[in-house]
This record gives structure tokens, C-alpha cells and sequence, in this order.
């Protein structure tokens, strides 16, 4: 009996010591959001646009600049990154789906391991969230004013703008927490996704100024298969009305629907008595779409600032890893669009920087490994000390963050875009090395490749696969490919 008690004297004050060494897991998630509109990327929009919070993340833990999707779509890439696995395991494949919440995901098995698990903000995978102790969620998109948030089953609505307001959520959420036990929080932004209704505070920032436009903004396509220039989705002439403003989205009050068409409404109308064709109206539709997409990008990024002087003044700083990332990246103008879904850089690159005091050395930047939203699910585990299920495809980021990359690191990575239809983007599947890009466009009508060499061409904008010179990397990637394909279990009538 008292031999016993002795141990479990021990399993208990092994447990509580456990307990105290977990750290804490802040998810910070973005919805498009470009590495161009984040200033610690560098870029031209850098000075212009600033996001010092987010680069304060940056200054402190590691950024990385191969971070890949496997699917560059909204709900697809948050299913990525609940269960470890691709889109063709986990089940969701498009954004018309609907999650299987019944099977295992990260947060399951880190409440599992003892942590309260919450998300906040963007949900966007139709069935309700499982596996969270707290969920108050978006409904679908949601809109940028005066959202309402599914909260464990209830519709509650609330007023203001949403950004501020899921900020607001996450750390009343914190502030109620069980302090004695660790946390797994996700505080996940609708922003800067589309249709980019900017806090009032911002509408004039960048107002007087012009921005830069991006070399590849008046792209024509003839450097590549046929599949992108069926696109719908060019500032030129698919960004519609409610993307450029001319016509609002959320549902405001009046008070606020005064303040937001006192803005916009004599510029629109100037605008529109400007008649303008062209080459100028396209360049007013990118001003009018970029000014709008960093405004809401500011409103993240004081919001990062929040919950990073949250984290400070209730001494969570040092035991608590945050990570920094979007669903996806995004075109800024660049080969004429805004959007995502390609294979392309700019849609196939996410932002991913994390800060972990004593774990990851401060300032580091990481331009060599490929990593990719698969392995979140991973890393979540492996920080909190708990067992990674061996269906994981994806592995732990952690022996990266400690700045030790282990030997048998993923050398490519392979990605396919399954939303057939959206903004005109066709199926498509593809292998890249950080160099070499090959891209398979299967679908009748198209039936092709395309392969680019960054560093001789980063913008992508002339595909190399009929040249002479590529035939030995042609070779080989298409070899990888396969591989890949096997490696993951893609079935064969979707190859
Ligand atoms: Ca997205």
C-alpha cells in the first residue's frame, strides 16, 4: 500500500511537471496572404506597406522562404493542415466540400496529450468543427464588418470589424483558459481574402501614393501551355465590382455604411465618368485592388501585435511557440491576377515564420528546405511531446526549428489542385526540387506540361519543357513525379 502510494506520488509529480514543460501552440492563420504583402519577405512593397508585428515574429524565430501547399485553395489547405495528410486522404478535395470531422486531426490528439484546444475565426470546411474544446467560427466566408460567429454550436452576432473582432474572441478565450494546463489555440483570420473591405482607421493609408506595379502584371500567357490563358480571374477583367469597391459586400449599419461610401463613393464616381479602356483602367483596377488588400493586411498584422503584447504582459512569451502562416499565397497583379489556385510561386508559396523562445534561434532565416503546410499537423505534436500517428504525411518541422535539418529532409514536393471550374484554373498536378517545376495539365482540351527553371526565370513566364537542353531534368522530374504519386497513395485514374 505504501509502496504504491509512493508511485504514484511520481506518476503524479511526472505528470504535473510534463504538464508545466508542454508549451503553449498559437496558431496565428491568415486567408491569403501573400509573402509579398509581408514586409520581413522583403519585396517592393516592403517600405510601402510595412508589417512590423509580423516581422517582429520574424526578428525573433525563423522565417522560411520554400514554405509550399499541397493545394492552393482555402478549405483544402485548413484540411491539410488538421490531419497531416493530402487532399486525396483526408477527403477534401474543393471548397464545395464538406470536412469528415469524424476522422483523426491534430487537435484530437493534442487534447489527447492534455492541452485545451480552441479555434477562432476562419473555419471554412462546411461541417462543424470537431475535436476543439471551443470553436466560434465564421460561417462559410464570413464578411469583413459585423460578423456572426457559429460559437460551439450557436449563431452570435456581433458588431464591428471582423479582424478586430476575432482578435477580441481569442484573447477572451485566453483569459478564461484553464492557466494550469497547456493550450493549442488556432486564431484564424478571414483576412486579407477577398472582397477587401479595409478598417475604417485604414482607408486612407496608401491613398496618396502609387503602388508599385509588378513587372509579370500585363502577362499574355505565350510562354506557356494554354491552360492559363483560360483564366477567369484577371484584374483587367474578372475582378468585378464588388472586388474593386464599387459596390460594398458586408452587411454594414448605417453609421457604418456613412463612413465607408463617403470614402469610396466620389472615387468611384470619378472613376466611372473617367470611362477609362485599357491598359489605364486595368492599372485603376490594380491600384484600387492593392490599396484595399494591404489595408486589410494591416489590420492582421496590428492584430499580430495584439496577441504578441498579450503574450508578454501575461508572461506566456517564453513558453509559448507562435506560427505565423496563410492557407495559401496570392497573386498581387502578378501575371495579371489576383487569386490563388495555380502551381505558379505566388499561390504555391505560403508565409510561414515561427518564434519559440530557447528552442529557435532568433533572426534565422531558412531559404534551403521545402517545407510545406502538411507538416503542421506534425509539428503541433511533436512540440507538445506527444506521439505522431505514422499516417501522417507529412513530418515534424521541430529538428528544422531547433537548426537541425534532418539528413533524409524532403528534397521535392508535390502538389495538385483538384477545384476544376474556379476563376477558369483546370486541374492540374505538379513535382517541384526549389529550382525545377514540372507541372501536368491532364485534362482534355489541354493535355500538357509545363516545366520552368527559377533560377533562370523566377517570374515563370516562359516554360522550358520542349527545349533540347531540359531533356535529362524533364527526365527526372517527371521520374519524381511518379514517385511522389506512389509515395503518397494518389490513385491512378487521378494521375
Ligand atoms: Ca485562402
Amino acid at each position: 500500500m505504501h509502496k504504491l502510494f509512493f508511485l504514484a506520488g511520481i506518476f503524479m509529480a511526472a505528470a504535473s511537471l510534463r504538464g508545466a514543460e508542454q508549451p503553449n501552440i498559437l496558431f496565428i492563420f491568415c486567408d491569403d496572404h501573400a509573402t509579398q504583402a509581408i514586409s520581413a519577405y522583403g519585396g517592393p512593397l516592403a517600405e510601402l506597406a510595412p508589417t512590423p508585428h509580423i516581422d517582429r515574429l520574424a526578428e525573433e524565430g525563423i522565417l522560411f522562404r520554400k514554405a509550399y501547399v499541397t493545394n492552393s485553395i482555402c478549405g483544402p489547405s485548413r484540411a491539410v493542415v488538421l490531419t497531416g495528410k493530402y487532399s486525396h486522404l483526408n477527403g477534401f478535395r474543393e471548397n464545395g466540400n464538406s470536412f469528415d470531422g469524424s476522422q483523426q486531426t491534430a487537435p484530437k490528439l493534442l487534447g489527447k496529450a492534455g492541452y485545451q484546444t480552441a479555434i477562432v475565426g476562419k473555419w471554412h470546411l462546411k461541417s462543424a468543427p470537431t475535436g476543439f474544446d471551443h470553436y466560434e467560427v465564421l460561417k462559410g466566408q464570413g464578411q469583413y464588418y459585423n460578423p456572426m460567429l457559429i460559437t460551439n454550436g450557436e449563431n452570435v452576432n456581433h458588431e464591428g470589424y471582423t479582424t478586430d473582432i476575432i482578435t477580441d474572441r481569442t484573447i477572451k478565450w485566453l483569459n478564461q483558459r484553464d492557466p494550469d494546463k497547456p493550450f493549442f489555440l488556432m486564431s484564424q483570420h478571414k483576412a486579407p481574402h477577398g472582397r477587401w473591405e479595409p478598417a475604417f482607421r485604414h482607408l486612407e493609408f496608401l491613398e496618396d501614393v502609387e503602388v508599385p506595379e509588378p513587372p509579370t502584371l500585363f502577362d499574355d500567357y505565350s510562354g506557356r501551355t494554354k491552360a492559363a490563358s483560360q483564366h477567369t480571374m484577371g484584374i483587367a477583367d474578372h475582378i468585378g465590382s464588388k472586388r474593386l469597391m464599387l459596390e460594398y459586400s458586408s452587411k454594414f449599419t448605417q453609421d457604418q455604411f456613412q463612413i465607408f461610401d463617403n470614402f469610396f463613393r466620389p472615387k468611384n464616381e470619378a472613376f466611372l465618368a473617367a470611362n477609362l479602356t485599357g491598359k489605364e483602367r486595368t492599372q485603376w483596377h490594380y491600384q484600387r485592388y492593392i490599396k484595399n488588400y494591404l489595408r486589410c493586411v494591416k489590420a492582421v498584422d496590428e492584430n499580430v501585435g495584439r496577441l504578441l503584447a498579450y503574450l508578454d504582459e501575461n508572461k506566456l512569451t517564453e513558453n509559448t511557440i507562435v506560427i505565423y502562416s496563410s492557407d495559401q499565397g496570392f497573386y498581387l497583379g502578378e501575371h495579371g491576377w489576383f487569386d490563388k489556385r495555380w502551381m505558379y510561386e505566388e499561390s504555391f508559396r505560403t508565409p510561414l515564420i515561427a518564434r519559440w523562445p530557447g528552442t529557435i534561434a532568433p533572426g534565422l532565416v531558412n531559404d534551403e528546405d521545402i517545407v510545406s503546410n502538411l507538416d503542421f499537423a506534425a509539428t503541433f505534436l511533436d512540440v507538445a511531446g506527444a506521439p505522431i500517428p505514422s499516417d501522417l504525411q507529412g513530418p515534424s518541422l521541430v529538428p528544422i526549428l531547433e537548426g537541425n535539418t534532418p539528413e533524409d529532409w524532403r528534397q521535392t514536393h508535390y502538389y495538385h489542385y483538384y477545384e476544376t471550374g474556379g476563376h477558369g484554373v483546370a486541374l492540374h498536378f505538379g513535382v517541384t526540387d526549389g529550382r525545377y517545376k514540372l507541372i501536368r495539365f491532364p485534362e482534355e482540351g489541354i493535355n500538357d506540361w509545363e516545366l520552368y527553371d527559377l533560377k533562370r526565370d523566377p517570374n515563370e513566364m516562359k516554360s522550358v519543357y520542349d527545349s533540347p537542353e531540359m531533356a535529362q531534368v524533364r527526365k527526372r522530374m517527371k521520374k519524381e513525379l511518379t514517385r511522389l504519386q506512389d509515395h503518397y497513395g494518389v490513385a491512378e485514374e487521378e494521375r
